[in-house]
């Protein structure tokens, strides 16, 4: 047994911890739970614990269902909405074959293939995730119009708003599992956050993700409310992004800067941003999963900028230029030595893991094959006529999920990175969900078409 493994062993007799929950993540994305008790923690350590994967969305064919979660024990923390003796306690968990090997099936096993593709390189990956969600007044029944939970605007700071209190309460409860949080506001629209998390390696930042919508969730529903990270629930108001700020470090030093360059950007940071562009289209199936999440990039609302909108609909990059999908972000004086790139397609409804995976392998394969960056849109996109952009060579992202997923089924990139099995499954599933959606008549014709005709 290793020190950390003796550690939480340790901490859950002093602290009275009844239930530990071993963690892990589907391939579209949400948590799952299994509850074990202390007394059987020391064998999940050496052998993990059993359960029927074929239940699990993406995990398994019915023959091969037996899987196994080993609890990773650096995640250990104690669920602060649990704390009082008898406690709770988590730790997010590997899922690994009856043989012992990886399941292919796990997209943090997928995260950390890629990651060890960065460290073979000499890097590794940092990600600083900014997170944006809606407030809503109580859970809307299922297919109705919900109701934002305050009024406020963007960075509105007004006595006993709900969203302040709410964001305080979460931030405590965040860092009290360890997760540091840089920034939070009120965003644009009536009950829309948004929360920044610290910069962190990727893995533990998309393990950090998952708790976060776990604890707004709770935190919400403590407060008689409930929060949502669907993309876009609202057609007047701007949808809920996931920005990420990237950066690859080669031992401690940021390798995107270089002290004197154009905006500070390396030789490898200008790569990568190529890769991120060139490979925009075809990843986007991963980075905004949901017929949902198109509605966000394409909504009316997201071009009115200054209202909050600013979701990129348009494959280019830019220094500070928020219509861009990749921004520079300003070289901050007092930061020497740091350099980073905002990726703004990312919304909240995405799986952090699968996302960080393939943002991280289309970067490398710039790197990697030295593509160069093509120059950037100094100019609002949105602002652009069609021909215009075109004579830039700027073009758009995937319109809606056909489209994403018909680029996808094409991309090696995708199918290398999230191996054969998520691939499959993933292209399977979302096919579903598109064609669900194609054959669905809408409120939208009911009131466009049905009055009229
Ligand atoms: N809500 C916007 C989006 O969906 C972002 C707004 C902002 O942070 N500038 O991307
Ligand atoms: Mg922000
Ligand atoms: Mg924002
Ligand atoms: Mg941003």
């Amino acid at each position: 047994m290793d020190k950390q493994q003796e550690f939480v062993l340790r901490t859950l007799e002093e602290r009275d911890i009844r239930f530990v929950r071993l963690w892990f993540t589907d391939v579209l994305g949400f948590l799952k739970s299994v509850a074990v008790a202390p007394a059987e923690l020391e064998q999940a350590f050496d052998e993990g614990i059993g359960f029927d994967g074929s239940a699990i969305e993406g995990f398994a064919r019915v023959y091969e269902s037996d899987m196994i979660a080993k609890p990773d024990p650096s995640t250990f923390q104690i669920l602060p909405w649990r704390a009082e003796a008898p406690g709770t306690a988590r730790m997010f968990c590997d899922i690994l074959m009856p043989d012992g090997s990886p399941s292919f099936a796990d997209p943090r096993f997928v995260l950390k293939r890629a990651l060890n593709r960065a460290s073979d390189l000499g890097f590794t990956f940092y990600t600083h995730p900014e997170i944006e969600f809606y407030l809503l007044k109580h859970k809307p029944v299922d297919g109705t119009r919900p109701t934002p939970a305050d009024n406020s605007g963007y960075f509105d700071h007004t006595p006993q708003a709900i969203g302040m209190d709410f964001r305080r309460q979460a931030i405590t409860m965040l860092e009290s599992m360890g997760i540091s949080v840089e920034f939070s506001h009120h965003e644009g629209a009536p009950g829309q956050q948004e929360i920044d998390l610290r910069y962190a390696d990727a893995l533990s930042t998309a393990d950090n993700i998952m708790t976060f919508r776990l604890v707004m969730k709770q935190v919400a529903l403590e407060q008689g409310l409930q929060a949502t990270f669907m993309p876009k629930p609202f057609s007047e108001y701007p949808g809920s992004g996931m920005h990420s700020h990237l950066s690859l470090f080669e031992g401690d030093r940021n390798a995107f800067y270089e002290s004197g360059a154009e905006y500070q950007l390396s030789k490898v940071g200008r790569s990568f941003i190529a890769g991120l562009l060139r490979h925009a289209a075809e990843i986007s199936a991963v980075s905004n999963q949901w017929v949902n999440s198109y509605k966000r990039i394409w909504g009316g609302a997201a071009r009115t900028a200054g209202a909050g909108g600013e979701a990129p609909s348009y494959i280019c990059w830019g220094h500070n230029n928020r219509s861009a999908l990749v921004r520079v972000p300003m070289y901050k004086p007092g930061k020497t030595g740091s350099a980073r790139v905002e990726i703004r397609s990312l919304d909240s409804g995405a799986n952090p893991y699968l996302s960080y995976a393939v943002l991280l392998a289309a970067g490398l394969k710039g790197i990697e094959e030295g593509y160069e960056l093509p120059a950037g849109a100094e100019d609002d996109v949105w602002a652009l006529t069609d021909g215009e952009r075109r004579a830039l060579g700027i073009e758009p992202l995937p319109q809606n999920l056909g489209e994403a997923l018909d680029l996808m089924e094409r991309s090696d990139l995708v199918a290398e990175t999230l191996g054969e099995h998520v691939f499959d499954f993933f292209l399977r599933n979302k096919k579903q969900e598109w064609e669900e959606y194609r054959s669905e008549v809408t409120a939208f014709e009911l009131r466009k078409s049905l009055p009229v005709l």
